[in-house]
């Protein structure tokens, strides 16, 4: 334009806007959270065990041997839970979806052929990921409730010959469980595609072993199977993956992302950004916590109370939304009695039963979780018992009786089979 200097008139005159902004007035948390807390036996986040909301109250140093001391020990740990013997594990300060985001950006950039297995609203996240990044995305989309078909996967695969494969193990969505994901990685394998899994909702609850499966990349984060705090993630990567990360050319454009700079704290002790030191305590207690237990009684707990929940479900006279052969255990998707919208059940079993449920996206069900500190048979008989309560409030028929037997007799007859 011109140089010409703004006469003083010109310059807009202070507004209400310009004045200080006055202090508000607001309520302590104890005016806003409930008098008793909520049960969250939701999609997560899930309750955690006092362990680790103790750690999470602690902070320290980001640097220096202490944390050098926590990191390595989240890293032992995350490698048992993950499976595999890989180096290359990292944290991440972010949801689950930052692990995803982590995954997808260190892997693909323009031009990048990636295939999307969509089996719903999670998996369909990493294909958007994808896009933005650059990559030429296809999605291999899977209907509603049903898992891929191998063949039509591999044939896909043929034609649009991926670098990298995506796919969730359990879909939190429609509650589909992917259980061929060892045949998905075979697949992806023979035009040599890396496969990312997402096991943010199940992993610790079901098995998923990276190495012997011949995953490259595993994502997860706090607030599911691992019963730690939202915010903080894990990711392991496999030589494989972590040489295409190393080499690439192009620099990943999310900075925080960026899995060489986050080599320098995960691995170097050294400065990356400043890590969620609490919780990283948090995340070492839960990880801890299931070294205690150990992978087998975990897989065998979760399991045990979810088959009872479902079987609870079901004689309550509710019908479970998906198919058995690919029904998720970690979260359980149930059918509403006509009439009932998910957004009711779910607010009155939190206004009048302290029970915090889900639903999902516009799906006609309402989704209990069996993740982590969900899974215990106390939680089991209050949210069978709300759930059923909640319905017949609303005006609808259910057997609570029947429900909350089938639910004993499952816990029993599972409690026998796990000690023989
Ligand atoms: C919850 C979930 C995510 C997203 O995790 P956020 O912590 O909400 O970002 C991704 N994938 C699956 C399978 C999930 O269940």
């Amino acid at each position: 334009m011109n140089d010409t200097p703004l006469h003083p008139d010109s310059i807009a005159t202070p507004s209400v806007q310009a004045a200080p902004v006055p202090c508000p007035v607001v309520e302590s948390l104890d005016g806003i959270l409930p008098d008793e807390p909520l049960l969250m036996m939701g999609a997560g986040p899930v309750p955690i065990p006092a362990a680790v909301a103790q750690a999470n109250s602690v902070v320290i140093n980001h640097l220096g041997d202490t944390m050098a001391r926590v990191i390595h020990q989240v890293k032992e740990m995350a490698r048992y839970v993950f499976q595999t013997r890989s180096n290359w594990v990292l944290g991440v300060a972010g949801p689950g979806s930052a692990a995803m985001e982590m995954a997808v950006s260190n892997l693909a950039w323009p031009g990048t052929r990636v295939l999307s297995i969509a089996n719903g609203f999670f998996s369909s996240r990493m294909a958007e990921m994808a896009r933005r990044v650059g990559a030429d995305v296809t999605t291999f989309d899977v209907p509603d409730r049903e898992i891929a078909s191998l063949e039509a996967l591999a044939q896909a695969i043929e034609r649009t010959r991926p670098e990298v494969v995506t796919v969730v193990h359990g879909e939190t969505s429609n509650t589909v469980w992917n259980r061929q994901i060892r045949e998905i990685v075979q697949v992806a394998k023979s035009v040599g595609a890396l496969v990312v899994v997402d096991a943010v909702c199940t992993l610790s609850t079901m098995p998923l072993d990276m190495d012997a499966w011949g995953i490259d990349v595993v994502i997860t984060g706090g607030q599911k199977g691992l019963s730690s705090i939202p915010g903080v993630s894990l990711i392991a990567f496999s030589d494989a993956a972590w040489e295409r990360v190393r080499t690439r050319t192009v620099p990943n454009t999310h900075w925080c992302l960026d899995a060489t700079l986050a080599e320098n704290f995960w691995h170097k002790a050294g400065y990356h950004y400043t890590a969620p030191v609490s919780g990283v305590l948090a995340l070492h207690e839960a990880l801890r916590l299931v070294c205690v237990e150990t992978l087998e009684k975990r897989f065998a707990r979760h399991q045990r109370c979810s088959l009872a929940l479902q079987s609870a479900v079901s004689a309550l006279g509710l019908a479970l939304y998906t198919p058995e052969d690919c029904r998720l255990n970690s979260v359980v998707g149930i059918r509403l009695p006509q009439g009932l919208t998910p957004h009711d059940v779910c607010d009155r079993i939190s206004q009048q039963y302290q029970v915090e449920i889900s639903g999902s996206f516009g799906l006609p069900i309402v989704r209990i979780g069996q993740m982590g500190e969900q899974c215990r048979e106390h939680n089991l008989f209050r949210t069978v018992h709300a759930l059923g309560r909640t319905i017949r409030d609303l005006g609808a028929k259910v057997d609570l009786p029947a429900g909350v037997a089938a639910l004993e007799e499952s816990l029993l007859a599972g409690a026998r089979e796990t000690r023989r």
